[in-house]
């Protein structure tokens, strides 16, 4: 296990007024600069990739491939994306045309927040810091980093890296546990974007709600995978089992436990057996440099049933454990391992019904080919995000948000939502004044009934009239149905007055 070094707690507040120092020089308001930052921080990963991948080595037993696809290769493309789309981004807004206001040119400018602290967790170490530092940076802010210290050799990395690359007026490191990130996320911040646990989360929250500081919490929880007797039976037990094997099942949008319907629960098992022998080469163990490792005792300590242990390597291997009854200790919380508990259920209803009697998760996996079992799940569940017939493949695609809902957090990341809806970003409204009072001379005492009149000329409220009653709740092919009706009867009686003409 690599060391770090933890940052002495008095000089954090050095640290903090020196980024506070350096985003009001003004730097960051150039699109230019935060473009260079942007590629620095890119090049700075590129040019380093095999030690990131050594280091995620050390941390987490990761195997190269794992390392090159989920961190580097992503990070690196979301990174061009952004250069390339910030000047867009970055565009001052317009509003919706209106008589009364467009002489006033009103605008909503996208402005940096300004020192932002940003804590990430251990289990994609490279993944979960470049992207709230890319969208902070974007967005034209100095950041805090607080990286996990349960993986001390990639935050060590960036430690040594960040100086050399980045501008230190405005990106600077503090690493450490409880006590430094406390010394943090106590002090007045203008945001704070978290990713961890859900435990960590609210101690986070309430911190920073002292000084009503802004934050985004990117938690955890139990994704759950329901599999229909309609599903393709193999490519199910391949996707799923995937899910739970990339990163040793360390993935916050990991499918976490699968409820499948009972008539299909044994040829599910068989196609698992299959798929997981498959990814193992047999019947021998899992190949050495194919299966990350556990990251701390505390989280090999948490998994407690299944599958071959070495506690010295920190190893567990990829475990499926059938016939879990809903109240089983697994199912009280993320399990965060490569452990997956099996939950047959009679139908949908009773999976539906399960998932809503828990938290909101970060994710809900649907295998099912029937389309109307997949909207009957999306319409009658909550979640932050969904996948269909996939799991985890959501956070990778361009242009979605990425984040969670209730107990599973809030806010986003990724793109141009990281970038915006992260609230890394103000936004800021502005209006000219003109020559308006030719229009608005009645917002003037004294105020008679002439200035009321006038008032209420440019205040029309353009509601539509009043509805008759409640609107029909029949599907939207019956009111479709309706619409060719009408067409068909005019067509029908223009024929008519024609003919009659003719
Ligand atoms: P964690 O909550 O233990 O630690 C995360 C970070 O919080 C670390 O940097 C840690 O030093 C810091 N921290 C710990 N105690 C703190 C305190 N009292 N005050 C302030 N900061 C403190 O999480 P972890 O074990 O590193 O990560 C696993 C969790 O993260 C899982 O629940 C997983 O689902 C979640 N996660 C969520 C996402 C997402 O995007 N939603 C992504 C990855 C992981």
């Amino acid at each position: 296990m690599a060391t770090l070094q933890y940052t002495p707690v008095d000089e954090i507040e050095k640290i903090r007024s020196r980024l506070q120092d350096g985003f009001k020089t003004g730097k960051t308001k150039s699109l230019e600069y935060r473009k260079y930052q942007l590629l620095q921080l890119a090049y700075l990963l590129k040019e380093n990739r095999t030690r990131f991948i050594e280091a995620m080595r050390i941390d987490l037993g990761r195997p190269v491939f794992e390392s090159e696809f989920y961190e580097i290769a992503s990070c690196l493309g979301d990174i061009a994306v952004t250069v390339k789309s910030l000047d867009k981004w970055a565009k001052p807004e317009g509003v919706p045309f209106d008589i009364n206001w467009f002489a006033m040119k009103p605008k909503t400018h996208k402005v940096p927040k300004g020192t932002i602290l940003i804590i990430t967790p251990f289990n994609y170490p490279v993944w979960l810091v470049m992207q709230p530092l890319m969208s902070a940076i974007a967005a034209g802010n100095a950041v805090c980093l607080k990286a996990s210290e349960n993986a001390p050799a990639t935050t060590g990395l960036w430690t040594e890296l960040m100086p050399k690359y980045l501008d230190p007026d405005l990106v600077q490191m503090v690493n450490g546990g409880v006590t430094e990130t406390t010394r943090n996320t106590e002090a007045e911040l203008s945001a704070v974007s978290y990713t961890g646990s859900g435990t960590v989360g609210r101690i986070v929250a309430m911190a920073a709600a002292k000084h009503l500081t802004p934050v985004t919490l990117e938690l955890g929880g139990k994704s759950p995978v329901v599999v229909d007797a309609s599903c393709d039976i193999e490519m199910t037990a391949k996707r799923v089992l995937l899910g739970r094997f990339v990163n040793a099942g360390q993935t916050c949008v990991s499918p976490d436990y699968i409820l499948v319907v009972k008539s299909v629960q044994d040829k599910f098992l068989a196609a698992l057996e299959r798929t997981y022998k498959s990814f193992v080469n047999g019947d021998g163990p899992t190949p050495p440099g194919s299966f990350s490792h556990i990251i701390t005792d505390r989280h090999a300590g948490e998994v407690i049933l299944g599958g071959e242990t070495d506690a010295s390597q920190k190893h567990i291997s990829l475990s499926v454990i059938t016939d879990v009854p809903k109240d089983d200790s697994l199912m009280s919380e993320e399990i965060f391992g490569p452990v997956m508990p099996i939950l047959p259920v009679e139908d949908l209803d009773e999976a539906i019904h399960y998932i809503n009697s828990g938290d909101r998760p970060l994710a809900i996996y649907v295998f099912a080919d029937d389309k109307k079992i997949k909207d009957k799940v999306r319409n009658e569940t909550m979640s932050g995000t969904m996948a269909f017939n996939e799991c985890m493949i959501q956070v990778g695609v361009n242009g979605l948000p990425f984040g969670g809902t209730g107990a599973s957090g809030y806010g986003y990341h990724t793109g141009e939502h990281g970038y915006k809806s992260f609230r890394i970003c103000e936004q800021r409204s502005t209006t000219l004044s003109c020559a308006v009072d030719k229009i608005l001379w009645w917002r003037y005492p004294p105020y008679t009934d002439a200035n009321i009149r006038a008032m209420k000329r440019v205040m029309r409220d353009g509601l539509p009239a009043k509805p008759k009653g409640p609107p029909s709740l029949s599907s939207g092919k019956s009111v479709s149905w309706g619409k060719w009706v009408m067409v068909l009867v005019a067509i029908a009686a223009a024929a008519a007055v024609k003919k009659n003409r003719s």
